[in-house]
């Protein structure tokens, strides 16, 4: 998979070369290229911005150099071209999972006011929200989106399984992890997690999964079908 990212501030995307996915892109197993539209740019001055036809505070990324390096990255067309946008759909697991079968992404990253409608109009897609608040540019939401997306990359997880097992992978917020010491100023490990019953342990966590989805987030479980999401009762054995 391929992400190819357009800013005006190429710099935000150097802390691609930490972690996990720092070490996925060294190897190979997915690919970003950070472009600069100013290099579109065919202002003397390199200027990708003006003042928003109308008045108001605020500049607008002309749309001239956008819809030049979106030619020039993917010039059949061939991507899914995305910008990261308070007015677009909030993002969700399942549409990270959507994403991730991509083999390219073009992400566009908005700076100052936003960008020229025009340059949306003829050269994206769909605008992704990151949430209900609004940043002072694209790139942080750019970097949210890869890196969830890269998760589902496969190659980028030490472990397959990590991504089947984890909020709202099953529309549900994940059960909650203990490690060593067995007990921590006088907090305990719950004690089904150290018998080693797989059955019971996977009982707990479905439990546990369901209770704080319950209270921290009753809104995943409308329309849902709460027998299914219930933890199947032990079955006492007849002898
Ligand atoms: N004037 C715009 C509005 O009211 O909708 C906000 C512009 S914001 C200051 C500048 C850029 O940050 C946007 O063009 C967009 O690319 C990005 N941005 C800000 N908040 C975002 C969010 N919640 N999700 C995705 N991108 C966001």
């Amino acid at each position: 998979m391929q992400f190819d990212i357009l800013t005006i501030f190429p710099e935000y995307f150097d802390v691609l070369k930490c972690s996990l996915l720092g070490k996925a892109i060294d190897g190979g197993v997915f690919g970003v290229n950070v472009v600069n539209i100013r290099d579109f740019s065919t202002d003397k001055h390199k200027k990708t911005d003006d003042a928003p036809y109308g008045g108001g505070a605020g500049m607008v990324m002309t749309p001239d150099p956008i819809c030049r390096a979106f030619e020039a990255v993917d010039p059949a067309h061939d991507a899914l071209r995305v910008y990261m946008s308070p007015k677009g759909k909030v993002l969700s697991q399942r549409k990270v999972e959507a994403i991730a079968k991509k083999e390219r992404v073009v992400i566009l990253c908005g700076d100052y006011e936003g960008v020229d409608e025009r340059a949306l109009t003829l050269c994206v897609d769909e605008e992704i929200s990151i949430g209900d608040y609004v940043l002072t540019g694209g790139e942080l939401p750019a970097l949210v989106l890869i890196n969830c997306v890269a998760r589902y990359i496969d190659g980028v997880l030490g472990c397959s399984g990590s991504t089947e097992e984890e909020s709202f992978s099953d529309g549900m917020l994940e059960y909650p992890h203990y490690t060593r010491p067995e007990s921590y100023r006088g907090l305990d490990v719950p004690e089904v997690l150290l018998k080693g019953n797989h059955a019971d342990i996977a009982r707990w966590r479905a439990e546990k999964s369901f209770e704080i989805t319950m209270a921290r987030r009753p809104d995943l479980l409308a329309g849902r079908d709460i027998s299914e999401l219930l933890p199947k009762k032990k079955r006492k054995h007849r002898t």
